[in-house]
């Protein structure tokens, strides 16, 4: 019998192994510094569900990176296509300027994102690319299909990055990423389980500066009894619905530090936990590199040693 070494729930023969230890890539950046890379459906996914901690990264030298998976070009009530599509764009480099991150957005229509094999390379060769220490995306019981399959894709990817034949034209990953996957509130086949929690409320006003440079997604469609004619002409109007939309939105990054208060506990203490009002959670993925306690405290500079 073979020997064989353990990758997450796979194995691999030693000819490969030794084919990724030679490559060398991968391994943690000489420089220190973290890479993460996150993949949301829609140009505001990402930043929705991680631009706290994005910034949070960015602000102590590590490289954070958006990847919207779809360009957006339905997500509006009135307008479509191209022209939307540039504007969503325009405006996720907008919030990755306020974040102090980088980002891309790929040329998938929006709600036609399907799980191919172009896309799992796709996916596999970005995270390559980036030599991520961590990945973060969708759960993949999420209620939109494009959550859902984004959430896929990045799973599928999650294995291949390390293998050195499928997209060989960029190095494999010597060293497995940490896979995570961000908050949502659906409840089955399994709630999402909050497993790293993080307190915002330093960066929350960047974040809620972020929701309002996506003008088309958040003013004109997204949430809250969206205008049917798209942001008021007057004054007051516009005033009106940018606070309606700021104060929703406030209220949903503090839902996430009311939901997992006993786990903020844990990574805080419970004194401090008490008093953080707004944060953003995520969910450890059973696929890549499984971290300990203390390694995620590694990968999350900004939580406290204890
Ligand atoms: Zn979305």
């Amino acid at each position: 019998m073979t020997s064989v070494t353990r990758v997450g729930k796979h194995r691999l023969a030693p000819a490969l192994v030794a084919a990724l230890m030679v490559t060398g890539a991968g391994a943690a950046a000489a420089d220190g510094k973290l890479r993460i890379i996150t993949f949301g459906a829609h140009p505001d996914d990402c930043e929705l569900v991680a631009g706290g901690v994005a910034t949070k990264w960015a602000a102590l030298g590590h490289k954070f990176k958006c990847v919207s998976v779809t360009n957006g070009d339905i997500g509006h009530a009135v307008i479509a296509g191209g022209p939307l599509a540039l504007r969503r764009r325009a405006e996720s480099q907008r919030a990755a300027r306020i974040l102090g991150i980088e980002t891309e957005v790929l040329d998938n229509h929006d709600g036609e994102l399907m799980v191919t094999l172009e896309n799992r390379r796709k996916i596999a060769r970005l995270i390559r690319d980036w030599q991520a220490d961590v990945v973060i995306s969708h759960r993949p019981n999420d209620y939109h299909p494009d959550h859902r399959y984004t959430g896929v894709l990045v799973m599928d990817a999650a294995y291949m990055v390390q293998v050195p034949f499928f997209t060989p034209e960029v190095p494999p990953l010597a060293r497995n990423p940490v896979f995570l996957f961000s908050e949502d509130g659906f409840q089955k086949p399994n709630p999402f389980s909050g497993d790293i929690v993080v307190g915002i409320d330093d960066v929350v006003d960047k974040k809620l500066a972020v929701v309002e440079a996506m003008e088309s997604q958040f003013y004109e469609g997204g949430c809250c009894d969206v205008p049917a004619a798209g942001m008021p002409p007057d004054a007051a109007g516009k005033e009106a619905r940018r606070k309606q939309v700021h104060d929703f939105f406030a209220s949903h990054f503090a839902a996430t530090a009311n939901r997992f208060r006993s786990r903020l506990a844990e990574w805080y203490g419970a004194e401090r936990a008490a008093g953080i009002k707004y944060a953003e959670a995520f969910e450890v993925c059973e696929y890549g590199r499984q971290p300990t306690k203390e390694e995620i405290r590694q990968l999350f500079p900004f939580l406290p040693a204890r």
